[in-house]
């Protein structure tokens, strides 16, 4: 039986997240319609490295000379306190649009919203899956899909707690109930 909705072979699945994609798939079955699950559970070396690649890609490793060294947990001090050695660089990011979460919970040290704490993304907390994830030219069908079959469902409705078109990522983010 040929499967619509599949996953990458480097998805790591939570039970939470696994039992939501499996309710999704007959769906997809129903109309044939082929998606992709590019993402699910990531480790923060992961997150340290989507945000590595963000420096190259943005040419801000002339700031952040020794970058490629940066472990998830590796700190420095920044005038009296002490930062984790991507934390300024993740800052950066979101100030030039780059919106992903850090490795770990942290503070912003760059306006606006410097100091204010944000936590880790979902998917380390393995509470979410990306379905599209830049193989797709038109996440939008996946997200209005996946809405329209949230509605139908009374699991799915009561476990997808997030559906998010990510852009920036070409990607449809659901969110998981834990
Ligand atoms: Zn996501």
């Amino acid at each position: 039986m040929q499967e619509y909705l599949t996953e990458l072979p480097t998805v790591v699945w939570t039970p939470q997240t696994f039992k939501v994609f499996e309710v999704m798939q007959p769906y997809f079955e129903e109309v044939k319609f082929s998606a992709l699950v590019t993402s699910a559970k990531r480790l923060p070396f992961e997150q340290l490295s989507i945000i590595k690649y963000y420096i190259r890609k943005l040419k801000l490793n002339f700031q952040f000379l020794n970058f490629t060294t940066w472990q998830v947990d590796s700190k420095e001090s920044l005038k009296e306190t002490l930062i984790y050695c991507w934390q300024m660089a993740w800052s950066i990011l979101l100030d030039k649009g780059i919106i992903i979460s850090p490795c770990l919970k942290c503070k912003k040290l760059t306006e606006p919203n410097k100091n204010k704490i944000y936590n880790q993304s979902p998917h380390i907390m393995g509470n979410a899956f990306d379905i599209g994830g830049g193989l797709d030219s038109n996440p939008q069908r996946e997200f209005d899909f996946i809405n329209d079959i949230q509605q139908k469902d009374k699991f799915l409705k009561e476990h997808i707690i997030q559906i998010l078109l990510e852009r920036s990522n070409n990607c449809v983010h659901i969110g998981v109930k834990v």
